[in-house]
């Protein structure tokens, strides 16, 4: 992709041009069945796409936005929808006409997925959903969400559009990783879809949702990838070009380790990445893998903005500097689609030990 034709417009309609100029390059179709219209092609051909794209937009808001899309509607679309939601759903997110994701996270409730409370009752007319939604990325532009609420006390998916009666998909709070990327709340009061709507079985939310973080949590470096490989590039090419004591900065050997070890979380990241398309491309599970690859993932990308802010000093902390915004969108990677700490207790829930996890 060429990133000259990123546009470099600020606010929400850039968000979505962005979005929609990956979308008309094929970025959406990447792991998807000819069937379900997609390329017929692998998990390692999704990820070598998005590490591209990755290093020529540099832009973790973008790739968030890709991720939710993809992890949070279109693939729990092809997974669990019925022809017909297929039928409905699946051509206008693969072409990036509509903006999809998901909305699992309640004010209160964030890590504890038996503490959400969203209700969906069933009457004559359809679902009648009631209850408030945070930090979900692509609000207020989505045109569709997959949301995550109880019914009869069992947590189950539902497809809720942007202009559904009673449904209100907000532009704030937002935080500061990220940021071009869209969040915001959904507020779904008395809000009412169709019987339709409802996406997989009643009770079968649990499974929905953890496919979906798996899935996200395996793949969302793959893009983030390509930032670190710009952002490893910048680091490299300023320690050869700034001069103290009358050598280049890169002749300090405090300078060039963390630059190795910046090239070897890079490379760590990427082996685990691939890892996971391996086993998704021989139809393994990933519950490990992705917690693994998410959990070292993050970290090793705020170890990593770090030391880059610091190897080209106050210049790397500039009000505007792209090398200072990493920091925040690192510290974001540690929270989104599980926080470290819940990868930790999946790990060690899946050796026999811990307390589980989301
Ligand atoms: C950039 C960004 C994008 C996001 N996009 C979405 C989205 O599209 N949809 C969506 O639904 N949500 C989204 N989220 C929300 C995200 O999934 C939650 O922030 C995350 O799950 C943590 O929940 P919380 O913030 O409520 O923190 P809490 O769950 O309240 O946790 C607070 C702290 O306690 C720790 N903690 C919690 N439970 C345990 C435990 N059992 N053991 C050890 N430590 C624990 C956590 O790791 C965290 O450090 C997004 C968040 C960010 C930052």
């Amino acid at each position: 992709m060429d990133p000259d034709r990123l546009p470099e417009l600020g606010g929400t309609t850039a968000s979505l041009q962005r979005f929609r100029y990956c979308a008309h390059q094929g970025l959406l179709k990447h792991a998807i069945p000819t069937d379900c219209g997609g390329y017929g092609n692998r998990f390692a051909d999704l990820v070598a796409a998005h590490e591209a794209l990755g290093k020529s937009c540099k832009d973790s808001g973008l790739l968030l936005s890709i991720n939710a899309h993809l992890w949070g509607a279109l693939f729990p679309l092809i997974n669990y929808g019925t022809a017909q939601q297929q039928e409905t759903y699946l051509p206008p997110l693969l072409t990036g006409q509509w903006l999809g994701g998901h909305a699992i996270t309640e004010p209160q409730a964030g890590s504890d997925l038996n503490a959400l409370t969203m209700s969906a009752t069933q009457t004559d007319e359809g679902f009648l959903l009631n209850g408030h939604k945070r930090y979900i990325t692509n609000t207020p532009i989505a045109d569709v969400l997959v949301v995550y609420a109880r019914l009869d006390t069992k947590l189950s998916a539902f497809i809720v559009h942007n202009d559904d009666v009673g449904a209100d998909f907000l532009g704030s709070p937002q935080v500061s990783g990220c940021q071009s990327a869209t969040m915001g709340d959904v507020i779904l009061t008395h809000c009412l879809i169709p019987i339709t709507r409802q996406l997989g079985k009643t009770g079968s939310g649990n499974m929905i949702v953890q496919q979906a973080l798996e899935l996200e949590r395996a793949f969302i470096f793959a893009g983030l990838c390509g930032v670190m490989a710009w952002q490893l590039d910048n680091v490299v090419k300023f320690s050869r070009e700034r001069t103290v004591n009358g050598l280049h900065l890169g002749k300090n050997q405090a300078i060039s380790h963390k630059i190795a070890d910046m090239k070897v979380r890079l490379d760590t990241i990427r082996l685990w990445v691939n890892e996971c398309a391996r086993l998704k491309d021989n139809n393994k599970r990933i519950t490990l893998a992705s917690a693994q690859t998410k959990l070292f993932a993050a970290e090793a990308f705020l170890q990593s903005s770090l030391d880059a802010v610091q190897i080209l000093g106050s210049s790397g902390l500039l009000e505007d500097s792209p090398m200072a915004r990493l920091v925040n969108d690192a510290l974001a990677s540690r929270l989104f689609s599980g926080s470290s700490e819940i990868q930790k207790n999946i790990i060690a829930a899946l050796l026999g030990t811990g307390e589980g996890y989301r």
